[in-house]
């Protein structure tokens, strides 16, 4: 049996750091047993899919460094690879559980769920109390050809316990009683998550399901699902998930997660790689250093622990810096070209300070800020804080902005102006008050070029990175 993998993402935001964690360990396991790595769009969330993020995600491992076999760029034998343009399997397979009676069709409205979470309040465990799981089979297909609406729900096993067996933690046993009868299809047609990936792991031939730790909860239900289907199912391999020093779950709230932005803030690719595939993995002894092709070679999941591995900008800067030093000085100018010492983006610079300048020797100072990390605000803690504030109002004020520009998935100027000015108006901020903390957050800078086009530039990673830090900042101040 030849072995694939896939990874699966949903493009619903940015490229995550984690995805291509996840991907790297797929792409190298399949390259060593000569298998095919598949990357396959989870969209079924229509709501908050999108084109660009599915472009960035894709656009995001390829900087990274890896490519796939199978996908929705490149086609191959088991497409469509996007979940949205396989609508018509779903509901074909689904219907084959409805027919066998592993799953059936729930009436229940919104209302009635809501009285019976409420009546319910206080157990441990409120799943669906399985009212139309008893519903005679003529019953629910009258009530279906006349038009009411329903959802279908796996019936799932209401006594004994669900065996996940994961390469890495051998049996996970879930007990029955604590598990849902699972919506497959909702209401409008479109299949659930569990649903859709369980029909195209099947479809797509999925040899081994190599994903992060936060789905293993979701692993009992495919695992009824499988056998509901009468399919056999794939090898679990749940991979620990990347965690801070203080071993909570990375996050955007806390870190940059967006490989975005480990490529504005300059690191190599293949340095980032190496460091990802240090997480929860050793190639040998406390060797840390090693190509893809060395990690290919040596893998094997044996060398995997489980504890969780700490994504950690030091040493992952530490990291980048023996790369770097490894180039020639050759290899470092073409590098800093594709960085930002190319014409693309020297071209965005130019007519945003051209105007301001007498002599080209001004250029270089005057854009600092646009090649530099993260910013120091020091010098200008007086002029951060109105006399009208507190620093806590002010950082308060940062924290909610970089909130609300997460939601923006315009980064265009006249969207940024939008939207500031809407959350000026909502935290009762005059707006020019407003722009002028934001301008000294972003650029640490009283002056510069029109504010939302030179955020426009720096781009999102970088200015949430410049607002959070200097929210923090004025956090510390006293
Ligand atoms: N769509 C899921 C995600 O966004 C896929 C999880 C899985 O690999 O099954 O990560």
């Amino acid at each position: 049996m030849s072995v694939r993998v896939r990874i699966a993402p949903s493009p619903t935001g940015d490229p995550h750091v984690g995805t291509a964690y996840v991907a790297l360990f797929n792409y190298v396991f399949a390259k060593k047993h000569g298998g095919r790595f598949i990357l396959r769009i989870e969209d079924t969330d229509r709501a908050r899919s999108t084109a660009e993020s599915e472009a960035a995600i894709l656009r995001a491992l390829r900087w990274v460094g890896l490519s796939w076999d199978e996908g929705p760029d490149i086609g191959g034998p088991c497409g469509p690879y996007r979940q949205s343009e396989r609508g018509a399997m779903y509901k074909t397979e689904v219907a084959k559980l409805v027919e066998s009676g592993a799953a059936y069709r729930c009436f229940c409205t919104a209302e009635r769920l809501e009285r019976m979470r409420a009546a319910a309040k206080g157990k441990s465990f409120v799943g669906y109390d399985g009212l139309c799981r008893g519903l005679a089979r003529a019953e629910s297909e009258r009530r279906a050809a006349a038009g009411e609406a329903f959802v279908v729900r796996l019936a799932m096993p209401k006594t004994g316990q669900t065996v996940v067996a994961d390469r890495l933690r051998g049996e996970v046993r879930f007990d029955n009683t604590q598990i849902d009868d699972q919506i497959l299809l909702k209401s409008d047609g479109f299949p659930t998550y569990h649903l859709a990936n369980v029909v195209d792991d099947h479809r797509m031939g999925i040899t081994h399901v190599i994903r992060a730790e936060e789905w293993l909860t979701s692993t009992p239900k495919h695992v009824e699902l499988y056998r509901a289907f009468d399919w056999p199912a794939p090898e679990w391999i749940h991979l620990p998930l990347l965690r801070n020093a203080d071993k909570s779950k990375i996050a955007k709230r806390k870190n940059p997660v967006s490989l975005d932005y480990y490529r504005a803030a300059g690191f190599l690719p293949e340095a980032l790689l190496n460091y990802l595939g240090t997480m929860g993995w050793s190639i040998a002894g406390d060797r840390e250093k090693f190509t893809l092709a060395e990690m290919i070679e040596a893998f094997t999941f044996d060398r995997m622990s489980l504890g969780g591995p700490v994504f950690d900008l030091v040493k992952l800067a530490a990291m980048n810096a023996d790369y770097l030093r490894a180039l020639d000085d050759d290899d470092v100018v073409s590098r800093l070209r594709q960085w930002r010492l190319g014409d693309d983006y020297l071209r965005r610079l130019v007519p945003l300070v051209r105007q301001r300048v007498q002599r080209m020797d001004e250029f270089v100072p005057m854009t600092e800020y646009f090649f530099s990390g993260d910013l120091d605000y020091a010098a200008l803690a007086q002029d951060l804080v109105p006399g009208n504030r507190t620093a806590k109002d002010v950082a308060d004020c940062l924290l909610g902005l970089v909130e609300a520009l997460d939601g923006e998935r315009d980064f265009s100027p006249a969207a940024l102006e939008a939207a500031t000015r809407a959350f000026a108006e909502k935290v009762a901020w005059e707006a020019k008050e407003l722009f002028m903390v934001v301008r000294m957050a972003a650029t640490a800078r009283k002056a510069t070029p029109p504010l939302f086009e030179t955020l426009a530039v720096l781009g999102r990673d970088v200015v949430r990175r410049r607002l959070r830090l200097c929210g923090e900042y004025l956090k510390r101040l006293r």
